[in-house]
């Protein structure tokens, strides 16, 4: 999601807008009312992988003719999946890694004929941990053209980790693997695999919900972590994908803690042509630049309007967008649990670093990948070079939980050509226990995808929730898939903080 403060935003609008493949069609004239005869409709209210996916999965699902319209108020679909351009190249802004069990990604990959990349491994890519004064932990740089030098390197560095760290690193390995194990329950057979009304229960059957109701410093204690990992590699990672501490949930942090293992990829050009590609195979009717701001239940149908002056009528309503930043108005009116978002500002440079801000004598004795541990102080929580193109020039992506304002960039930086920054409303601020918004929002067919973002934010996490949300739709709507229940009850212990909107 774009935060509209920054001018450099704008830019990257029409960078993505200009490489848009042409299925992005104009907004269309709104629909008269619906003819006995004439299909239903699912609207869906946002573009993003989640959006993208519940319409590639209704049609999957569901053999009956209904038509799809997906509205966005931007010119340009994959909402948190999008493309920075900086000095002619462009990189990923946002959601930039999967994880190599993300099946839901790998198969839209191979449907969609899209090209993988493998961003540059962990272990060819120099990691060091920055604590306001000094590197506490170092790894070796590799990236050498010869790969045996390349092996060594690596060993070297799995030895430097190990004798930091020692056997912790072998108990977080396989907490973050029985987290990945449940998870895979969600690729299960749909024979067996329930149908959920709630996110509860979707989580419960697969046994993550628990936790959701801890801290993940509290999950790793339990499993037998060293203070030094939590504080120093843990935090790391969290900071770097979640722009937050080791007090998010379990859960949140297992994900996170999985996305910094090996085998990660992405799709190469950008993530959002998943998004582009399922919209267009899902032959959704897809109306850029219409901001919806208000949906009405009108008993049987909903009335969208948009801030274009444009009202459309659908049988099914879905929300795949976070609504906690948004003023979309509901009438009747909805209740949700409060949730707030994490704000994560994506500064992207051209330039080079400034060795001297690190205590150091050369730029090249500056890590390829800086994290930092918890302290306030701290004005960022990872610098990392995604081109090297020669000693003396790069491209670096920041990302910070405030603004990097330009006096401190002339401190980290001794050369800046080009400085793009982004605000993004980015993920949750997870906190344990978590209250999760209802799948269905109303009772009726209005549906919010995002309720499961606060188990985890992830490109996948989407596309899971969307999958289900697309079968709610089939079995409540299209009655063609009986609901087997999980036998699971959502319990809730007092009574959560609720926002009517
Ligand atoms: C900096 C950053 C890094 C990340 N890194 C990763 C990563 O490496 N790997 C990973 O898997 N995930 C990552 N994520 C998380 C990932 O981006 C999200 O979890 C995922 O993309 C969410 O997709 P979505 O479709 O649910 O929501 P979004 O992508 O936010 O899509 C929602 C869409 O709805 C549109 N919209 C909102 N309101 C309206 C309205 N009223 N009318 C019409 N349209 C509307 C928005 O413009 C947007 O396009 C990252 C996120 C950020 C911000």
């Amino acid at each position: 999601m774009l935060s509209p403060v920054d001018l450099s935003l704008s830019t990257i609008l029409l960078l993505l807008l200009l490489i848009s493949p042409p299925l992005s069609s104009r907004a269309q004239s709104p629909l008269p009312s619906r003819s006995p005869d004439e299909p239903p409709t699912v609207c869906i209210i946002g573009s993003g992988i989640g959006g993208s996916s519940v319409a590639h999965f209704l049609r999957h699902y569901s053999s009956n003719p209904f038509s799809i319209r997906i509205f966005e108020r931007h010119g340009v679909v994959g909402g948190r999946m999008a493309m920075v351009n900086v000095s002619g190249e462009t990189f990923e802004a946002g959601a930039s890694i999967l994880h190599p069990k993300n099946f839901h990604a790998v198969n839209y990959t191979k449907l969609l004929d899209l090209k993988i990349k493998k961003p540059s491994s962990s272990e060819s890519f120099s990691l060091g941990i920055w604590d306001g004064k000094t590197f506490v932990f170092k790894t070796l740089k590799g990236g050498c053209k010869v790969p045996f030098v390349d092996k060594i390197v690596s060993l070297a560095n799995s030895v430097l980790m190990f004798v930091r760290y020692g056997f912790s690193l072998l108990r977080m390995e396989s907490f973050v693997e029985s987290t990945v194990d449940g998870f895979l329950k969600y690729y299960e057979s749909t024979e067996s695999r329930p149908v959920f009304e709630t996110v509860d229960e979707m989580l419960k059957w697969a046994g993550l919900y628990n936790l959701t109701t801890r801290t993940l410093q509290e999950e790793l204690i339990d499993a037998g972590l060293s203070p030094l990992l939590l504080q120093e590699l843990v935090t790391v990672i969290t900071r770097i994908n979640y722009g937050q501490s080791v007090f998010i949930s379990g859960l949140a942090g297992a994900v996170s803690l999985a996305g910094s293992g090996g085998g990660l990829w992405a799709i190469e050009g950008g993530n959002w042509q998943m998004a582009a590609g399922l919209i267009s195979h899902s032959d959704a009717a897809l109306h850029l630049h219409e901001e919806i701001e208000s949906i009405s239940y009108l008993g049987e149908r909903y009335e969208l309007n948009s801030t274009e002056g444009n009202s459309y009528k659908c049988e099914v309503a879905v929300v795949a967008t976070p609504l906690d930043e948004l003023n979309i108005q509901f009438n009747p009116q909805i209740s949700i649990p409060e949730r707030k978002l994490q704000h994560t500002h994506a500064t992207f440079v051209r330039g080079l670093l400034n060795p001297a801000y690190f205590g150091l004598n050369a730029v090249s004795e500056i890590p390829e990948l800086v994290g930092t541990i918890e302290d306030p102080d701290l004005p960022f929580s990872s610098i990392s070079v995604l081109k090297q193109r020669d000693e003396k020039d790069a491209t670096y992506k920041i990302f910070s939980r405030k603004r990097m304002e330009d006096t401190l960039l002339d401190s980290i930086f001794s050369v800046r050509q080009e400085t793009i920054r982004i605000n993004w409303g980015a993920y949750p601020h997870y906190k344990a226990p978590e209250v999760f918004a209802p799948f269905i929002l109303d009772g009726q067919h209005l549906y919010y995808v995002n309720a499961f973002e606060n188990a985890a934010s992830a490109m996948e996490t989407s596309a899971v929730a969307a999958e289900n949300i697309a079968r709610l739709i089939v079995s409540r709507f299209f009655s063609q898939e009986p609901l087997i229940s999980s036998n699971l009850t959502s319990d809730s212990d007092g009574e959560p903080v609720h926002v009517d909107l």
